[in-house]
């Protein structure tokens, strides 16, 4: 039944998270949702778009043009994962903290992946909840987190110097530098180097299959966010299971 409940509020809180996404790239305070084709309101009954997705009715009442796929994708993944954590986690303060990070890194993949930015007024405050995550959380020491943070925050401004010097500016932005920043504060030293490993991978492996697939040149900058955030929020997770993993059988 808690469980049950837990999911739900993942749904709405992936609703909300749909909202900002929408609303602070734009630079307006949230308001009340509208159609992106006709400019209609929403009706109230589609402000969480999963209902009307289920029975099949996902469209603007006005114009009929379709409710974005993000929408209902949103909510579904946080409600999954809300629900995943509380199983793992069981209603600790890691489990609320835990689910304030997935919510901010699903915000964060909306607005990088759709406007290719990461707002201040997103991940400055994210980074404050993190360093007061590390005094009630006992996986990471605030000297820990801060070390991490500051270590995510360097690699990535020096990578991003060196990006601007070799490619041209806006291989990395500013953006990035602080995600990673707070990527940092979140999973801590030494676990932020495997942050940072994963996610040079994960961007190195993709862009290799672009260039051989031709879709991209080796100009095209690497878009590190979404990595930083798979990255990130793996080793959130598992980072400590991983890393004995690979030192076993090392
Ligand atoms: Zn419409």
């Amino acid at each position: 039944m808690a469980l049950l409940l837990i999911v739900v509020v993942g749904v709405l809180v992936g609703a909300v998270v749909n909202r900002l996404g929408t609303d602070l790239p734009a630079r307006h305070p949230p308001r009340r949702p509208r159609c992106p084709y006709c400019g209609h309101p929403r009706p109230w009954y589609h402000w969480v778009a999963l209902p009307a997705y289920i029975v099949g009715r996902a469209r603007c009442p006005h114009c009929s043009a379709p409710i974005s796929i993000r929408y209902p994708l949103t909510e579904l993944t946080l409600g999954f994962l809300f629900g995943y954590l509380y199983l793992h986690y069981g209603p600790t303060p890691r489990f609320g903290f835990l689910t304030a990070y997935t919510t901010i890194f699903s915000l964060v993949a909306i607005t990088d992946l759709e406007r290719r930015l990461i707002l201040n007024v997103v991940i400055l405050p994210a980074m404050g909840l993190a360093i007061v995550g590390s005094f009630f959380t006992d996986h990471v020491t605030w000297w820990s987190a801060l070390l991490g943070g500051l270590i995510g925050y360097l690699f990535f401004l020096v990578a991003a110097l060196a990006g601007n010097l070799l490619v041209g500016p806006g291989a990395l932005g500013g953006g990035d530098v602080k995600l990673a920043g707070f990527v940092g504060l979140v999973v801590g030293f030494p676990l932020i180097i495997e942050a940072l490993v994963l996610t040079i991978l994960g961007g190195g492996l993709i862009s290799l299959l672009l260039l051989v697939t031709r879709l991209r040149s080796l100009r095209d900058p690497i878009p590190y966010g979404p990595f930083l955030i798979i990255g990130g929020w793996v080793t959130m997770l598992w980072g400590m299971e991983i890393a004995r993993w690979l030192l076993y059988r090392a």
